[in-house]
C-alpha cells in the first residue's frame, strides 16, 4: 500500500523476482486491457486518465482470475490492490475460498512532496513496463530501458491534474485500509521517502525475517 509514486510497483517487481513470487498489479493488468484494446480496456480507460479508481467489480475479477493461478505459484504480491473497503473485503474472501494465507502488508508511507517530485520524473518502458526516474533511478545513458532497451514513456496519467487527483483517491479510500490491516496485525511500515535502494534492503530484511 501507499500513494502513488511510493515505489510499490519498483519493489514489488525487484522482491518478486528476487523471491519468485508471483507480480500481479492491478495497474499493469490494466494498462495490458487497454493496449489490447479489450472491452474491458476500453472501460478502464475512461476512470484511468482521469485518475479514478476503475469499478470495483472489473479489478476484482482480475485479481480472482491471477490469484486462482497463484495457488500453484510459490507466492505472489499484490500491488496496488486493495484500493478501498469493498475490495479489501473480496480479496479476503478470495484468497479464503482459495486457502491462501496473507502474510504481510506493506505500507509505503511518503509525504505529498516526494509523491508529486518522483511521479513528475518518472519514466516508464513501454514494451516491459520497468518504471525508471530521470535523477533517482536513471535509465540507460542512451535514454531507453536498461532491463530490455524498450523505449520509454510518461505515464498518461502522470500529468499534473492527474497526479492530484489519484493522490486524493489514495487519501480518501486506500489509506483507510492502514487501519483495516493494522487491525489485522499484518501490517509494516517503510519510509516511502528513501531511495528505492534503500527501500529495497529494508524489504529483503523484512522478507528473510518472515520467511524464518
Ligand atoms: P497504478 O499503476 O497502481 O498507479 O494504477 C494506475 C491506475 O489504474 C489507477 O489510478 C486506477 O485508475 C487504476 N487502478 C489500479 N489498481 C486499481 C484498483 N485496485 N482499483 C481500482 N482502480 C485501480
Amino acid at each position: 500500500m501507499g500513494p502513488p509514486g511510493a515505489g510499490k510497483g519498483t519493489q514489488a517487481q525487484r522482491i518478486s523476482e528476487a523471491y519468485q513470487l508471483m507480480h500481479i498489479s492491478t495497474g499493469d493488468l490494466l494498462r495490458g486491457t487497454i493496449k489490447d484494446n479489450s472491452e474491458l480496456g476500453r472501460k478502464a480507460r475512461v476512470y484511468m486518465e482521469r485518475g479514478e479508481l476503475v469499478p470495483d467489480e472489473l479489478v476484482t475479477a482480475l485479481v480472482r482470475e491471477r490469484l486462482r493461478a497463484a495457488r500453484r505459484h510459490r507466492g505472489f504480491i499484490l500491488d496496488g490492490y486493495p484500493r478501498n473497503q469493498a475490495q479489501a473485503l473480496a480479496l479476503d474472501e478470495i484468497l479464503a475460498e482459495e486457502e491462501i494465507p496473507l502474510d504481510l502488508v506493506v505500507h509505503f508511507e511518503t509525504p505529498v512532496e516526494v509523491v508529486r517530485d518522483r511521479l513528475m520524473g518518472r519514466r516508464v518502458c513501454s514494451s516491459c513496463g520497468t518504471n525508471f526516474h530521470l535523477k533517482a533511478l536513471p535509465p540507460s545513458p542512451n535514454g531507453r530501458c536498461s532491463r530490455c532497451g524498450g523505449e520509454l514513456m510518461i505515464r498518461p496519467d502522470d500529468q499534473d491534474q492527474t497526479v492530484e487527483q489519484r493522490i486524493r483517491v489514495y487519501e480518501d479510500f486506500a489509506r483507510p485500509l492502514v487501519k483495516f490491516y493494522r487491525k489485522k496485525d499484518l501490517l509494516h511500515k517503510v519510509s516511502g521517502a528513501q531511495t528505492a535502494g534503500d527501500q529495497y534492503a529494508e524489504l529483503k530484511r523484512l522478507f528473510e525475517r518472515k520467511a524464518k
